[in-house]
């Protein structure tokens, strides 16, 4: 294989420009000329990981293979390219800083004054490069969280510039910014970007490419002008209008020749043919559904469309799979009690209640699956979701009124939610969790196999708490079923109703592995059901 090149995408003007978006629509168009890709994001804050984050600050955390707790946009990073990413490719300031000190306890450094250069640089590069030496792909792309010219951006722009100089085509700065619309004027105006180049020209840095995001088209003039004082080529200026769906965006950024561009500027060849066809495929049902259903997802951060980013994500694969349009619509858990939930959950052909922690919205959430469960609508419990339905399930079918979780109650006198005896002891919070992959065996003839058609499957977790197995033959004399369980310690990982047309609960996130290659099968079969009580209604 051919030296690694590594292309760095730095965001200028202002911030959610959709940097996530644009790294992993190029990810996905060299890898459709036959390149293999990997993404990495360096976020520029001071926490160790995004796992002790409240999802108001970053949106949802996304957890990989191997259990690493990172920013969101590796989600988008796997969603695209279909292609699993690990803790190498998510790496904070904190996590940097945290090397470093350790090394320097440790004394590593011999004596010397340990600084941001070189030291705090060594290590981001050396962050950088660490994906690149594994020998596996062809491009690194790393996207750098932040805007350029923040203050904790500055040892991640000082990285690049050293990479630049060590690395010459090996390596490809692209930089997206805004181009805004003023009505008022009825012009695009270029000014941000070309002060926005100058800030990274003040640290050394020349972008080779420029991706202006706006939300009307960029005449040739415009592009000329952007080309003539950011130093860069016209055709290294690049369109990149709002598109509907995230998902259109590779096919533009194909017509933009985005990928040909990083070609040319890294020396590699341009012979190849991109193939889109699956990728157009899924765009094609995306927009042609047969058939429409609504959601309802049951959560408490209603008003934070990024606090549930993978599952909203997972709706649109199973969506396009059964060429179905879904609406998701949020409703606030604590809204929801025995009363308003005939009310509030009226019209939806299926309910999904969220993962998350603490006592907020509880409540709302068990009435809202009580409703379900009676009224027999379809229902997807996801970790927290589940636990709610256990718990539903003990409060009103065992009878245990006072049923509950001990992370909500320590006291109940049904603890049939529990603290996993590995958590037992431990105190610290960060990346304690029970994280990442763990094998699950799916029953055979029940819904979850209907889903899965195997009984070996693999899926991440993010919880503490745990189906206490003391309760277990009660739940299934009654009709709550445990259809998967993990082999090697017994948990019990998915459970099901008997006299339900489709109740499930997941004790894992099967949102974090969906992808537009491979939608979740179990994403795939909720909707599939509710389309089926759609008909039937
Ligand atoms: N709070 C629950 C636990 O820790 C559920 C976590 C989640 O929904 N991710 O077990």
């Amino acid at each position: 294989m051919a030296r690694t090149k590594y292309i760095f995408v730095l965001g200028g003007v202002a911030s959610s420009l959709g940097k996530g978006i644009i790294s992993s629509s190029l990810a996905k168009l060299l890898q459709s000329r036959g390149f293999s890709v990997t993404i990495q994001k360096l976020d520029p804050y001071i926490n160790v990981d995004p796992g002790t984050l409240n999802p108001y600050e970053h949106g949802e955390c996304y957890v990989t293979e191997d259990g690493a707790e990172t920013d969101l946009d590796l989600g988008h990073y796997e969603r695209f390219s279909n292609v699993p990413t690990s803790q190498a490719n998510n790496v904070t300031t904190g996590r940097i800083y945290q090397t470093v000190i350790e090394k320097e306890r440790r004394g590593d450094y011999l004596g010397h004054t340990v600084q941001v250069i070189p030291h705090i640089t060594d290590e981001i590069k050396r962050r950088i490069k660490l994906l690149g030496k594994t020998g596996k792909y062809d491009f690194v792309i790393t996207e750098i969280g932040g805007t350029v010219g923040d203050i904790e951006s500055l040892p991640y722009i000082e990285a690049v510039r050293q990479l630049r100089w060590e690395m010459g085509r090996d390596c490809s700065v692209i930089h997206l910014t805004l181009v805004p619309y003023l009505a008022a004027a009825g012009e695009l105006k270029t000014k941000p970007t070309q002060h926005s180049v100058k800030t990274l020209l003040e640290s050394g840095v020349q972008p080779d490419i420029i991706v202006c995001r706006t939300e009307k088209h960029l005449s040739d003039g415009l592009k000329n002008k952007i080309a003539k004082f950011c130093n860069v080529e016209p055709s290294s200026v690049i369109e990149s209008i709002d598109a509907k769906s995230i998902y259109e965006v590779p096919i533009l950024m194909r017509k933009e020749n985005l990928d040909t561009e990083v070609l040319r500027k890294t020396m590699m060849p341009l012979d190849s043919q991109p193939n889109l066809d699956n990728w157009n495929d899924f765009l094609y049902k995306l927009s042609h559904p047969t058939t429409e259903v609504n959601i309802a997802l049951v959560g408490k951060y209603v008003e934070l469309k990024d606090a549930y980013k993978s599952i909203s994500e997972s709706f649109v694969h199973a969506g396009a799979a059964n060429e179905c349009k879904v609406n998701v619509k949020m409703i606030h858990a604590e809204k929801i009690n025995d009363k308003t939930a005939p009310e509030l959950l009226k019209g939806f052909d299926g309910v999904l209640v969220a993962p998350g922690f603490g006592e907020r919205g509880i409540e709302g959430k068990i009435s809202a699956i009580k409703y379900v469960r009676e009224n027999k609508i379809p229902f997807l419990g996801i970790c927290l979701g589940m636990q709610c339905a256990v718990i539903e399930f003990a409060r009103h079918k065992l009878g245990y009124k006072s049923a509950h979780s001990t992370e909500m109650n320590p006291d109940t006198k049904y603890p049939v939610i529990d603290l996993m005896e590995e958590q037992k002891k431990i105190k610290g919070m960060g990346g304690t969790m029970r994280l990442g992959a763990y094998p699950c065996k799916v029953k055979k003839s029940s819904k979850a196999f209907e889903c899965y058609k195997t009984i070996n499957v693999s899926e991440r977790h993010r919880h503490r708490y745990e189906f206490n197995n003391e309760y277990l033959d009660e739940f299934e004399n009654a009709g709550m079923k445990a259809t998967g369980i993990n082999p090697k310690e017994n948990l019990v990982e998915i459970v099901e109703l008997d006299d339900h047309p489709w109740f499930i609960g997941v004790q894992f996130h099967p949102e974090y592995r969906s992808t537009v290659a491979k939608p979740h099968p179990v994403f795939v079969n909720f909707v599939k059901a509710t389309i089926e009580y759609h008909k039937r209604k």
